[in-house]
């Protein structure tokens, strides 16, 4: 609403600077009435909530889980889509808008979404404090980085105990805004934990196929330190814990030797970073005279397709280690 009057403010005074002579043609002043029109709808928008909670989350991961346990009582907006890096996501002046509407806001925190921090910062000071979700874990437990300003690893959403805590979060958080929901809330999370323990005994089903000296992961950029923790796995990421950095020369050189060395036969691309890191690899692997595949396309800060099965965050976990298990065997 802020931001559709700032815009009103400055189309008003630009329109009484000029007056109506200076309208020359047709195609202004068709041009302006658009910009109006959209003004007033998206002003018509701000205001119809049909009396639920506006809630607002970031990355796909988040959305999905405020989804299963707000289910048909919330109205909510994710802001990033599948495929979208959040280390570089930038806020729109549209995701400005729905943040200031918002009754909540879910975020990863932990400096995941690097760039959207100045914009918490400012809302901070405002009632309705956004919520990251990554400040409710122990942080004794996480995996420290030198690269965020949180001095943690921010990919915790790969183990699910943590994504567990954060569903725990999620429902206290809603039932406080929303009391007269509060038993669904908790009937929801009940049964989407439920889930989330079916699904852990089936993944260590899964890669307890894989012999223990063939569990070494090669992706793009290092999103899977938690996942290594939790399995057993050596986590190797090309281009460090952010995608904001570029993997150098050296880097591609040493890992190469890396695989050759420990005959990895696959490597992965993740589907929020583009291919060509990946691809620079396998060719330095293959130009010392050596062959390692690209074992498929993994997920790793963003979901799949809206609808699909790798659309949720049960759905991704389960393809990501059965693409990784068959690569690698
Ligand atoms: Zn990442």
């Amino acid at each position: 609403m802020k931001t559709s009057l700032k815009l009103f403010m400055l189309m008003k005074n630009r329109i009484l600077k000029y007056n109506l002579k200076s309208f020359r043609n047709f195609s202004t002043y068709l041009l302006y009435s658009l910009v109006f029109l959209t003004i007033v709808f998206s002003c018509k928008n701000d205001t119809s909530s049909n009396g639920k909670l506006n809630v607002v989350t970031t990355t796909t991961m988040i959305t999905d889980l405020v989804k299963n346990i707000g289910g048909d009582n919330i109205n909510i907006e994710g802001l990033m889509g599948s495929g979208v890096d959040p280390h570089l996501y930038k806020a729109s002046e549209g995701d400005v808008t729905k943040l200031v509407n918002a009754d909540v806001i879910f975020y990863n925190g932990l400096h995941l979404e690097g760039k959207l921090v100045e914009v918490f910062e400012k809302m901070g000071s405002q009632t309705k404090t956004p919520i990251a979700l990554g400040e409710v874990l122990d942080k004794n437990t996480l995996i420290g980085s030198d690269y965020f300003a949180s001095n943690y690893d921010p990919h915790v959403w790969f183990d699910i105990n943590y994504f567990k805590q954060f569903a725990q979060k999620v429902t206290q958080v809603l039932s406080e805004k929303n009391p007269e929901n509060a038993e669904n809330y908790k009937a929801n999370e009940t049964s989407y934990i439920n889930k989330l323990d079916a699904l852990q005994l089936k993944l260590k089903r899964i890669i307890e196929t894989l012999p223990k000296e063939k569990r070494i992961l090669v992706t793009a950029h290092d999103a899977f330190n938690y996942f290594g923790k939790a399995y057993d796995f050596e986590v190797i990421g090309l281009q460090g814990l952010s995608t904001a950095t570029e993997a150098g020369v050296q880097d591609v050189q040493k890992l190469s030797a890396f695989i050759i060395e420990k005959k990895i036969k696959a490597i992965f691309v993740e589907s929020s970073v583009p291919k060509r890191t990946i691809e620079a690899l396998q060719a330095a692997v293959k130009s010392k005279g050596h062959d390692v595949i690209i074992g498929g396309t993994l997920y790793s800060d963003a979901l799949g397709t809206t609808g699909t099965t790798e659309g949720t965050y049960i759905g991704m976990f389960e393809y990501n280690v059965n693409t990784i298990v068959n690569a690698l065997k």
